[in-house]
């Protein structure tokens, strides 16, 4: 199966879903990462691109650049053809994107781009970050034995563990608490948890 995930910038996927990746990735599935921005506004580009790189070689992933301006993602046709032509290359089963409803101006703009432009596509689940507004769950992914995983990719983002904007918390503890409380929503450990655009239950997971 060829998994495509859609993040605005460098660790959004690898909070929202890179536990799930790491699983389907070890499964043999196929993993993209399509970055839509560096994420020059929360550091040095360069540095980001870098860390986002060596988050996928964890994942056996391949990497994806869409070329838009940190917190300046505009919702136009140009994001939706650009978000069309990957999805157009790759062939996607499975795509992973951010919630539409999120204070991050570029979180939102990603989600409805992509709603848009996966319109074909038979299983897209929207994912939760820490700045995610009213998100309702209903699919889960037990990540069991995969949290150090993504805690991994987690930390391949060095320049941003710290920046959660809470004093004395890391994106780690945070990233590792939210798997406890959608684990035991879902009944397991650790999981992470998603809103399905759609999900069609005869996907070869
Ligand atoms: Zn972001």
């Amino acid at each position: 199966m060829k998994i495509l995930g859609i993040g605005s910038h460098p660790d959004d996927l690898e909070f929202g879903c890179g536990g799930t990746f790491a699983k389907f990735s070890k499964a043999g599935h196929q993993i993209h990462m399509l970055i839509v921005t560096s994420g020059e506004i929360g550091g040095e580009p360069a540095v980001r691109r870098r860390e986002q790189e060596r988050s996928a070689r964890i994942l056996k992933a391949k990497t994806y650049w869409g070329g838009f301006r940190d917190t300046d993602i505009p919702l136009t046709r140009e994001l939706i053809q650009m978000l069309e032509r990957h999805i157009r290359d790759i062939k996607p089963n499975l795509i992973f994107t951010h919630h539409f409803d999120d204070t991050h101006q570029d979180h939102r703009k990603v989600s409805q781009a992509t709603t848009t432009a996966a319109r074909h596509v038979r299983n897209v689940l929207y994912f939760e970050v820490p700045s995610t507004l009213n998100f309702n769950p209903s699919v889960y992914v037990d990540i069991g034995t995969f949290l150090p995983r993504k805690l991994a990719v987690l930390k391949a983002h060095r320049s941003q563990v710290f920046q959660t904007k809470v004093p004395d918390l890391t994106i780690l503890e945070s990233a590792k608490s939210t798997a406890v409380f959608r684990g035991y929503q879902d009944r397991v450990k650790y999981a992470e948890a998603f809103v399905p655009m759609r999900l069609s239950l005869d996907f070869a997971a």
